[in-house]
């Protein structure tokens, strides 16, 4: 079933508000299952309203239209449908009753109000529309049915549209369209997009149901696997075999197959696990390493300290990098990040380090060490790994990349180096 969305507001054309009710309107027809191939914004303009719905009215099977309901002289959503339906208003004494009982209670925590005259016009009707109810307003939603096909007139106020789409308008559409949308989601770390496209390039060119969809994240990619089916244990079932392949594809780089779960959960989750100790090391990344750790609750447990060595002498003095270290190779060299790392373990005696060295820019690039170029470290059982990259973008991208790859180093060091039954 094809569903279309129509949203109705001058003040949308004008980037006065955000459509935010597009982004959910969307959201809920595709988990229930709805195609939606198109979306349209039209002002407050009863011609061009009427062309817009009647393209929607040709193609689709469900019009879906939101704004415009109000008692105002630019709302004008509900005539223009109705002419398009070919339906006569009438006024709908059981509406006129709920606009006049929301009213008095509205009236009673507003003294000094009064209700006008145009607020009666939200209880004309088009001729057997159903009525949906609005708890939170005055305008009641309207269905309006006709030779197959639908068009679903929703208030703009989003406290008003939501309840009212969750409560009344998805059971009717459920009704309508009995399957159901199901997705899973398979998050992969240290491996690039394109990689990862080229590595399912197959599963993807012959996907009907379930399909797979790859979204780049900084550092990480997301595959989402989504089925349509009857009910959900119907369409988990077709896509546990599309998971069991990426899982063999990809092996350790999937992170997670839960949603919610970031990767830096899955590094506080694999460190609980082991029972160990982090020490972070940070210069350019100036602590946002640590506290996106810090970010997942109970990260205490394992994360002990975050050292922020900014400068040469403080690198020296905290994660003990020697003096000709940074004289040769300069702060910004594998070698330094090599010793930040070690000298963390050594002057914490905690289990793992990882350090970030490198340079975020704007300034201070050379041929030899250009912005960008950044030095990422974990020193784990006694063996450091340090690797090297050159990040594009600004300084938040640069300083964002760097602290991405630092927890994908810290996960893939401790999956190497500590086996873990769990
Ligand atoms: P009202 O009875 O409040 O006039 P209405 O159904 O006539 O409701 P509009 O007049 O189009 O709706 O919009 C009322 C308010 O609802 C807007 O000022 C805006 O705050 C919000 N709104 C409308 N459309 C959207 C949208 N697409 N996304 C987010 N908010 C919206
Ligand atoms: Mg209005």
């Amino acid at each position: 079933m094809i569903a279309e969305l129509v949203c109705v507001g001058t003040e949308l054309l004008l980037g006065n508000i955000v459509n935010t009710n597009a982004a959910y309107l969307a959201e809920k027809c595709a988990g229930l299952g709805l195609n939606m191939y198109y979306q349209s914004v039209v002002g407050d303009n009863e011609e061009r309203m009427t062309q817009v719905i009647r393209q929607a009215l040709e193609r689709s099977d469900v019009v879906i239209l939101c704004g415009g309901l109000g008692p105002t002289q630019d709302d004008m959503t509900k005539e223009v449908a109705a002419r398009v339906m070919g339906k006569k208003l009438v006024e709908d004494p059981h509406t006129r009753k709920c606009i006049q009982e929301y009213m008095d209670n509205y009236l009673l925590s507003h003294p000094g109000l009064r209700l006008t005259e145009n607020n009666w016009k939200q209880a004309i009707v088009p001729e057997d529309a159903i009525i949906l109810d609005n708890g939170n307003g005055t305008a009641p939603g309207l269905i309006l049915e006709k030779e197959g096909k639908s068009m679903i007139l929703l208030p703009g106020p989003p406290n008003e549209l939501k309840p009212m789409f969750e409560e009344q308008v998805a059971p009717y559409l459920q009704e309508k369209q009995p399957e159901i949308i199901f997705s899973k989601m398979v998050k992969v770390c240290g491996v690039g997009e394109s990689m990862v496209e080229d590595q399912i390039r197959d599963l993807i060119d012959s996907q009907t149901n379930p399909t797979i969809a790859t979204y780049a994240k900084t550092g990480e990619v997301h595959l989402r696997i989504t089925a349509r089916a009857e009910n959900e244990a119907a369409a988990k079932k077709l896509i546990k075999p599309v998971v069991k392949e990426l899982k063999i594809r990809f092996g350790e780089k999937i992170y997670t197959t839960d949603e919610k779960k970031t990767l830096e959960e899955c590094v506080i989750e694999l460190l609980k696990d082991r029972k160990l100790e982090l020490t972070t090391v940070e210069s350019c990344t100036g602590g946002a390493l640590t506290a996106r750790l810090v970010n997942v609750p109970g990260a205490s447990e394992v994360l002990k300290q975050g050292l922020i060595t900014y400068s040469n002498k403080a690198k020296r003095k905290f994660t003990l990098v020697k003096k000709s270290t940074l004289k040769t190779e300069g702060a910004v060299s594998a070698r330094t990040a090599k010793e930040m790392a070690q000298g963390a373990v050594a002057s914490t005696s905690c289990d793992v380090s990882v350090s970030v060295t490198g340079l975020a820019g704007p300034d201070g690039g050379t041929k030899e060490k250009p912005v960008g170029l950044v030095y990422i470290g974990c020193c784990c059982k006694d063996k450091t790994e340090v690797r090297e990259f050159h990040f594009n973008g600004n300084r938040s991208k640069i300083r964002e990349q760097a602290v991405v790859q630092a927890l994908i180093l810290l996960r893939e060091s401790i999956l190497k180096h500590y086996y873990c039954s769990l």
